[in-house]
């Protein structure tokens, strides 16, 4: 067997796997799981000889069987608001794209999970690319490794990464097993040590895999809402077919519940003249008062309104800033609670779904991926075609 393939990429493994890997494959004690992780994730170390604390014979043995692979930095682009962008190559042909928002005391990278997406939102640059393929758990860590490296970020110590949100290309919840384990390398002490509301996974509303993700693990939860009412959001997220509102919120109350004291965000992009009308609004804080009674939790749902941000050949536009006011006060002035996002990094095309990445061979990628999402979702080909 060739080498190269059957080297184990340990930025894959999650403690438990790491420690399985140490004992089953090297046949060594667990605890030496403990020290590859620090050296990797808390110094950025990926050469096992510079990795000193270990022996020389097993520096030898993980040399022989096992590889720290990271993604290669394609391009990166710093942004005049501190925002980074990194274009990221994960096989040699495609490429997926990582931002880092810098802001008052906290630190934002925006990580992708798949190369493209499926979903085919209408006001999504990346959903023009297509669909070609799930994202490894080293694809997606490695990114979270790039921005750390560079950032000089030490867990624990020196913390300039704060917050991870599931934003970036893709839908995380149709790569859930490779999402799940690298979130769980985020959440770690001997991984990047962030707490469970500071990872944020963001969903287009896969309603039988949030009630999955609630069973495995207790990260923050954001919905891709979008539009306020059934007939509109099928327009704008296809998805909405195959999951309408009222079994989204249910799901998102059964998420709730099992962390309590916890909102739920709710994404609620503005396009001039489409979904950002005072009716919208209207129906929008409805939709959130429902949340919050049913949770019988003031705030329970939180919005955040984001402006549209252009792309070339989007038919939408930016919501007037007037317009995007008085939708925030209409939601405001219904106690529900509400920001604007301000728009980072949009010089470099970085801010919200602006993210294009390079996404080769995706027709035909793209109908194996339904076929993948029907089994998922225990649902024919056709119900499926009707969604993405
Ligand atoms: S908004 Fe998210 S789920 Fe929708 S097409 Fe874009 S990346 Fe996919």
């Amino acid at each position: 067997m060739n080498d190269a393939i059957a080297k184990q990429n340990l930025l894959d493994l999650d403690r438990e796997g790491l420690e399985r890997f140490f004992a089953d494959t090297l046949g060594e004690k667990r605890f030496r799981a403990h020290q590859i992780m620090k050296w990797i994730h808390h110094r950025h170390v990926t050469d096992f000889n510079e990795m000193t604390d270990l022996g020389k014979a097993l520096r030898a043995k993980l040399e022989a069987h096992a590889e720290v692979r990271v993604p290669q930095i394609q391009f990166e682009k710093p942004s005049t608001d501190g925002t980074h962008k990194w274009l990221l190559g994960m096989d040699g042909k495609n490429a997926i794209e990582a931002v880092f928002i810098p802001d008052k005391g906290r630190g934002t990278l925006c990580v992708s999970s798949q190369v493209g997406c499926a979903l085919n939102c209408q006001f999504c640059s990346t959903a023009t690319q297509g669909f070609n393929r799930n994202l490894s758990t080293a694809e997606i860590i490695g990114q979270v490794w790039v921005a750390a490296k560079h950032l000089g970020n030490v867990p624990h110590r020196q913390r300039k990464l704060t917050n991870v949100v599931m934003m970036g290309m893709g839908e995380p919840l149709m790569n859930f097993d490779n999402v799940v384990r690298a979130m769980s390398i985020m959440r770690d002490d001997l991984g990047y040590g962030l707490a469970n509301k500071r990872v944020t996974l963001s969903t287009a509303g896969m309603v039988p895999m949030i009630d999955k993700l609630a069973e495995l693990s207790d990260v923050s939860l954001a919905v891709s809402l979008h539009a306020p009412n059934d007939e509109l959001r099928s327009e704008l997220v296809p998805l909405n077919k195959k999951y309408p509102i009222a079994e989204l919120m249910a799901a998102c109350e059964r998420y709730a519940r099992r962390k309590p004291r916890e909102s739920i965000t709710f994404e609620y992009t503005l396009m001039k003249g489409v979904n950002d009308q005072p009716v919208h609004a209207r129906q929008l804080a409805r939709l959130m008062r429902q949340f919050d009674n049913a949770m019988q939790m003031k705030d329970a749902a939180k919005v955040n309104l984001i402006p549209f941000n252009p792309f070339p050949g989007t038919r939408f536009e930016r919501s007037a800033e007037a317009d995007i006011r008085a939708f925030q006060k209409s939601l405001l002035d219904a106690h529900v609670l509400t920001m604007v996002r301000r728009t980072r990094g949009d010089d470099i095309d970085a801010a919200c779904g602006q993210l294009k990445g390079q996404v080769v061979d995706r027709t035909r990628r793209q109908a194996e991926f339904r076929k993948q999402l029907a089994a998922q979702t225990g649902q024919g080909d056709g119900a499926v075609d009707a969604a993405a």
